[in-house]
Order: structure tokens, then sequence, then C-alpha cells
């Protein structure tokens, strides 16, 4: 066996990053499973289709974002977010309009979220959770609003976002947006 010299691993593979911690600008591939208190999966992200994301931009709740800063490829983290650093509390109460507030040609369907203005022109965005022949059922909060959300979440990639990437505020590519 004879001693490999300090420089032998920069002639394999690629450069490396300049960091391998998740940070701002890095744009994160990973795969997750979202649970309920009471342990019922809520979401996960498909095999073979992670999530990517780009950090520092609120792509994700912020709870997350916090507790993935500084984590590397292969880790393995679980986390409970709080509502506040989640989807929020809940506020108000859903409520039922009448349809034909909706263009009529709008496909309606629950879970949809849509944004409504009101007379300052201030946008109201709120979700739907019911639909009938005459009447829409409406809520402002998102489905998730007054859930502690049980993460676990595995890094699969971390790379350096593009300028372009980071001017939009999300990742592009495999994955990303498509546009
Ligand atoms: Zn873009």
């Amino acid at each position: 066996m004879r001693a490999t010299s300090g420089s032998s691993e920069v002639c394999h593979g690629r450069p490396k990053l300049m960091t391998n911690r998740i940070a701002a600008n890095i744009v994160v591939t990973l795969s997750y499973t979202l649970r309920a208190d009471d342990g019922e999966i809520i979401d996960s992200s498909d095999e073979g289709n992670p999530l990517v994301y780009l950090h520092g931009a609120s792509n994700i709740v912020p709870g997350l974002e916090e507790e993935l800063e500084g984590a590397t490829e292969g880790d393995s983290i679980k986390a409970s977010i709080p509502p506040e650093k989640g989807y929020g509390p809940r506020i108000g109460e859903s409520q039922e309009v009448p349809r034909r507030l909706f263009p009529a040609d709008a496909e309606l369907a629950a879970g949809m979220q849509v944004v409504a203005h009101d007379d300052q022109g201030r946008q109201i965005p709120f979700f739907i959770t019911g639909i009938s022949e005459e009447t829409v059922t409406v809520d402002p909060n998102h489905p998730l609003a007054g859930e502690t959300l049980h993460f676990e979440v595995t890094i699969e990639a971390l790379r350096d976002a593009t300028e372009e990437e980071i001017a939009h505020g999300h990742p592009h590519g495999a994955g990303g947006h498509a546009h």
C-alpha cells in the first residue's frame, strides 16, 4: 500500500462545490415524507421524483428551511414544524358563497387556491374546500394551517444555483421550473 498524495482527490470527478452544506443560493434535491400529529402521511415526494428547491428563497415553509440549514448530502433529518413556522395558525372560518361569483368557465376543484380582490384591489388568497351546483365553500386557511408538520427528509443532492435561478427565486432544470 502506498500513501496517497494530498492532491490526488482533485483528479477525480467534478470540482467540489464552494460549500457542501445547505445555505442560501444552494439548489437542494430532497425526498420527504410529511405526517400529521396522528402519524398519518399527508404528503410525500414520489419515488424517483424528489423535491428540488432553492434554499433561502421561501420555496418551502420557513421552519423546514431553518431545520435544513447546514445539512449535507446524504443527511436524513426529522423535524417537527409548529404552525407558526409552517402554514400559519388557522384564521377565520370557511363560508359558502354563490357559484355565480366565479367565472362560468372556471374549472373549480376542492383544494384549489384562488385569489380574490377586495375593493382596494388587495389580493385575498383562499382555498376551495367544497363545491355544489349552486355554492362553493371557501376557506381563508391553507389546508395545513394550524397543523404541526412532522417531516422526514433525506438530502439527495446539492448544487450551486445559477445567477438566473437566484434572480427568479426558484430552481430550473430537472425538478425545477420549466420556462
Ligand atoms: Zn425561473
